[in-house]
């Protein structure tokens, strides 16, 4: 039995309080169950998870709406897609041990947490309930070591799950420790929180981040511009005034960003926010996502639009990542 701490924070109650039942999302959505394109009830893995800043930027009366899309669990995951799997990214379970990934140069990304805020249908983590995975004391140790040992690392990439799901203390303690290391110059948080979960950017995690001798860097989630609420908005600019850098990814996705026009008004509302899209990725093929490929064909002639239409700083880089190659391979 897992027993939960007592949530002490806002943000950890409003975590705790977010949707989990399809019927109350719906309820709350004003949407009928039965207008849903064919929901999956009870998933036995990766359950429904939303917050309610989330689901409040979905529009209400929509069962097609893409924020509801990303989230809402459906039949078709269920289909065993040719070519997909459970780890398509092939490294991640093997690695989630050790807590680090070193796969390119002169950057590592720490396994921080397997925790989210929120259940990204599309998400290759979908098939690893390794939501326990805790950065312990002694992990830390020897992700440390590992990094101290590896003067090349000019970049530590926290990632997950969720690094922001990480409490105060657990965060501070974290850059601190990776302050210590003189050949680390930038920490570089990946995370989808300020979109998500907005609320957990607070004043004491703002004063952490900007406590930090190394550049920080921020690179947001958001697949849609709807995701960019007022409060998503305040939690950029507050960002941005304590001196972090804020960069977007996000994941080109069927039935939520697959056109020219929703990935246009993406990156000009990013801007507006002080946003740069950093990358737009392909789908990686994990069992469960296949409801959400877009063939290569599509992708290339909407990337070659967007290119058309946007100035270059705008135009995310389209990427996909190959086992083996020193970096995210552009996709052409
Ligand atoms: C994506 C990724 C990075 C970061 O790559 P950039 O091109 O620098 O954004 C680093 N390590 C791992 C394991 C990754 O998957
Ligand atoms: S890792 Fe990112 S995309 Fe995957 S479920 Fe968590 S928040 Fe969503």
């Amino acid at each position: 039995m897992q027993i939960k701490p007592e949530p002490t924070q806002h943000w950890q109650k409003s975590l705790a309080e977010g949707f989990n039942d399809l019927a109350q999302l719906c309820q709350y959505l004003e949407i009928s169950p039965t207008a849903l394109n064919h929901p999956l009830t009870a998933p036995a893995v990766f359950p429904l998870r939303v917050p309610l800043s989330f689901a409040a930027c979905m529009e209400k009366g929509n069962p097609n709406d893409p924020l509801l899309r990303q989230v809402l669990p459906v039949t078709e995951e269920l289909i065993d897609y040719p070519g997909y799997n459970a780890d398509p990214v092939g490294d991640l379970a093997a690695n989630t041990a050790i807590g680090l990934i070193h796969k390119y140069h002169g950057r590592a990304l720490i396994i921080t947490t397997g925790a989210c805020a929120i259940n990204c249908r599309y998400c290759f983590r979908r098939n690893f309930p390794y939501a326990e995975v805790q950065l312990t004391k002694s992990r830390l140790d020897s992700t440390l070591k590992y990094i101290k040992q590896h003067t090349e690392l000019t970049e530590i990439i926290l990632s997950g799950g969720d690094p922001l799901l990480l409490n105060d203390e657990r965060l501070d303690e974290l850059i601190i420790q990776l302050n210590t290391l003189k050949h680390i110059q930038r920490i570089r948080i990946h995370s989808r929180i300020p979109v998500v979960l907005p609320e957990r950017i607070t004043p004491e995690l703002l004063s952490i981040l900007s406590s930090s001798s190394q550049k920080i860097i921020l690179v947001l989630h958001a697949n849609h511009a709807n995701e960019l609420s007022p409060a998503v908005a305040n939690v950029c600019r507050q960002l941005s005034q304590n001196n972090i850098t804020l960069l977007n990814q996000s994941v080109l996705l069927k039935g939520v960003n697959d056109s020219v026009l929703a990935l246009c008004t993406l990156s000009e509302k990013l801007f507006n926010l002080g946003v740069l899209p950093y990358y737009l990725h392909v789908l990686d093929k994990a069992t469960g996502t296949g409801h959400f490929e877009v063939s290569t064909q599509v992708a290339l002639e909407v990337y070659r639009q967007l290119q058309t239409l946007l100035p270059g700083y705008l135009v995310p880089k389209l990427v996909t990542e190959q086992a083996g190659a020193a970096y995210k391979m552009p996709l052409n």
